[in-house]
């Protein structure tokens, strides 16, 4: 269980990932988390630091999907503006919604990364189909109950682990 809750890589931010960064790891396409990895969990809208960040990894030859947990209309209205294929109330660690998107790629799974803030959803997901990882330290602490119930179980897993500036 260790093993599938161990991250590739921590990362302070997901602006820090580079399409460089993710080619010299043999990187193709990127899954993204919405909440607390791209945006806070209360903020609807994708920012134009997302949608840069969207534009230049695609402008760079890597393949990007949203895949997350949350309900249709949270998913919708934040993709409104970002050119990206969406699945939402993917159910993660669940295989399901990440096969979706890998073959929404055209790619395999072990071509592709996922990017999360959660170690039970996003990392044991990715981890499940042989992905590379990415945990990404969560934006900001305010979040709904379930979830803090989840952050005291990741504690264990998470201490003293050094966080990259740049991936
Ligand atoms: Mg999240």
């Amino acid at each position: 269980m260790g093993r599938l809750l161990t991250p590739d890589a921590y990362i302070k931010s997901i602006f820090s990932i580079s399409p460089e960064g993710l080619k010299k790891e043999g990187i193709k396409g990127l899954i993204l988390d919405i909440d607390n990895t791209l945006v806070p969990t209360y903020t609807r809208d994708a920012d134009i630091k997302v949608k840069t960040f969207v534009e230049n990894l695609k402008k760079n030859g890597i393949k990007a999907a949203i895949v997350s947990n949350a309900k249709q209309e949270r998913v919708e209205q934040f993709c409104r503006h970002l050119d990206i294929d969406y699945f939402y109330k993917a159910l993660k660690p669940f295989k399901k919604g990440y096969l979706k998107a890998v073959e929404s790629m055209g790619l395999e799974p072990r071509d592709v990364a996922i990017a999360g803030d959660q170690l039970f959803t996003d990392i044991l997901g990715g981890n499940l189909l042989g992905m590379k990882t990415l945990l990404i330290k969560p934006i900001d602490r305010n979040e709904p109950f379930p979830i803090k119930i989840k952050r005291f179980f990741e504690k264990p897993f998470l201490v003293g682990k050094n966080y990259r500036d740049k991936y």
